[in-house]
């Protein structure tokens, strides 16, 4: 395939990133010296070292996040929402740039990267608008003896832990509420894709952010530079997304200095599909929930039950779709699927095909580990996958499709329940009534209802039960980073 890109334009984009850490407004080496390498998981070519932060990096730039704090709780909110425009203006203007990096990196097709950068953008362009619309009240006391004034004010310190899969939106939707809110923080990208959140925080800076507001360490062992923040109790909220075994964790070492806690935790989608729904936009709507990021989403649908009656025709046409879509590395032309984010996480894909295949689902489409440099694996789809398969019940994030069939709605929804997960379900029907029961009976924070696709940032994104709590985006995001202060007033 013929690469859209030239060597010296990548070199030229990676070059520019900062591969330092902030603290304090200033681009910092680490103080044990390290670096950590960067890997192109579709080459698994070195492309950048990055400072390896240790403790001690870390409580600098707790100590900055905490000198800034108060003036920047001072600062107008529009001043604040200005920043905040600014740098959404230059991610947008950069959008070329921002989105070759993140493939880079990560991976996904160029087509993607440039989605995730508008997107990434967008949460920015919303808590822009949203730094000056943080209300409070004031009204009379029932009993009419007093005043009650109520008003917000920002956490404090925050610390902000991100995954691999969407670089730059994972951190645009924490960066976004908290700036907005008058928190400062300190920001802890993975270490597989360091590079496009040491970009956006070069763009912060740009757009006028003050020194110490912002601060960014990248580290080869989070628990290193994490753990010690965590337990300071300067620190007072930390919002983490990323798997579901690393957040209980998270949460735990945050029980003692009582942080304010978000967890944007893991999946597994349900996608249901019923008699009645209209089977052309299912399958749309399937090819976007299941290859969006190549499948490595929490959104991503992880398990296909379809109606028995149209579980056949929906399997087939889902995998001619998939069997179409060609693989290939990020920069290349008319690229769908990128690789994997690395070698593990595609071992892991194909041992969980493995074991539906071994307990008799059958292969409709893909299967297989893609030979050469790099972490690819085709876009598979597999047909009557028995109950006890593990990726039934294991986060697959990879590019399968597992279909089982139902029988009715009362089972379509027994089996979309039985997960310990509750992030997002998607249902398809073409039956207003059994939509709307759908809202109540399906045990998730979020629903596509006839859509393959809900992340917005205008919309509150999270999960239920071990997929997490707290919201990100909507009207809801901001309140993560705000307190509630009452004060009763009394007067003559
Ligand atoms: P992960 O291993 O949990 O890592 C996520 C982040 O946490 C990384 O920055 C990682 O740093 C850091 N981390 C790991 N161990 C830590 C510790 N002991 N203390 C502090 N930080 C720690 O998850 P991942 O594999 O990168 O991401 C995939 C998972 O994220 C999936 O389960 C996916 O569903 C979930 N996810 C959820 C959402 C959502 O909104 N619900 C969105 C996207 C992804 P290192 O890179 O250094 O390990």
């Amino acid at each position: 395939m013929t690469a859209v890109v030239t060597e010296a334009t990548e070199r030229s984009v990676v070059d520019a990133v900062p591969r330092r850490l902030l603290i304090g407004g200033e681009w910092r080496d680490g103080a044990g010296g390290a670096t950590i390498g960067v890997e192109d998981p579709a080459t698994g070519d070195r492309l950048a070292e990055v400072a390896d932060a240790i403790a001690q990096d870390a409580i600098a730039a707790l100590d900055a996040a905490v000198d800034a704090a108060e003036e920047w709780a001072r600062t107008p909110p529009r001043e604040r929402s200005d920043v905040l425009r600014r740098a959404y203006e230059l991610i947008v203007a950069r959008s070329e740039q921002l989105s070759l990096l993140m493939t880079l990196e990560m991976g996904k097709p160029l087509s993607e990267a440039r989605g995730e950068v508008a997107y990434g953008a967008e949460y920015l362009r919303w808590f822009s608008e949203e730094a000056v619309r943080i209300e409070g009240r004031y009204g009379l006391a029932p009993d009419g003896g007093s005043r009650l004034l109520v008003s917000k004010a920002p956490v404090g310190p925050c610390l902000l832990i991100t995954p691999w899969n969407f670089p730059l939106a994972m951190g645009t939707r924490k960066i976004g509420p908290a700036l907005a809110a008058g928190c400062t923080m300190v920001v802890k990208p993975a270490q597989q894709t360091p590079l496009t959140m040491l970009a956006l925080a070069a763009i912060l800076i740009e757009s006028g952010l003050p020194p110490g507001v912002l601060n960014l360490i990248t580290s080869s062992s989070a628990s290193r530079v994490m753990d010690p923040l965590i337990a300071d109790r300067r620190s007072r909220k930390l919002s983490f997304t990323g798997s579901t075994e690393v957040g209980r964790r998270l949460v735990a070492s945050s029980a003692p200095g009582l942080l304010r806690v978000s967890m944007e935790l893991g999946g597994n989608a349900p996608f249901l599909v019923f008699e009645d729904a209209d089977l052309d936009r299912a399958v749309e709507g399937a090819v976007v929930a299941k290859m969006r990021n190549g499948g490595e989403a929490c959104t991503a649908a992880n398990r296909f039950y379809v109606h028995e009656s149209v579980a056949g025709e929906f399997s087939s046409r889902l995998a001619e779709r998939l069997g179409a879509l060609r693989v290939g590395r990020g920069t290349d032309a008319g690229v769908d699927v990128g690789p994997l984010i690395d070698a593990d996480q595609r071992q892991k894909v194909a041992g969980l095909v493995a074991d539906a295949v071994d307990r008799g689902a059958a292969t409709l489409v893909g299967g297989g580990e893609i030979d050469g440099p790099g972490y690819f694996f085709e876009p598979t789809v597999l047909g009557d996958v028995p109950a006890g398969a593990e990726l039934l019940g294991d986060e697959i994030f990879g590019p399968v499709a597992p279909v089982v069939s139902f029988a009715d709605e009362d089972e379509a929804v027994a089996v979309a329940n039985a997960t310990e997960y509750g992030l997002v379900a998607y249902a398809y029907t073409g039956d207003l009534d059994r939509g709307l029961r759908l809202v109540d009976r399906l045990d998730t924070g979020m629903l596509g209802l006839n859509r393959g696709l809900v992340s917005n940032p205008a919309a509150p994104f999270g999960g239920v039960k071990a997929s997490g709590f707290g919201r990100e985006g909507g009207r809801e995001g901001i309140e993560e980073y705000l307190s509630t202060r009452y004060v009763a007033v009394d007067f003559g």
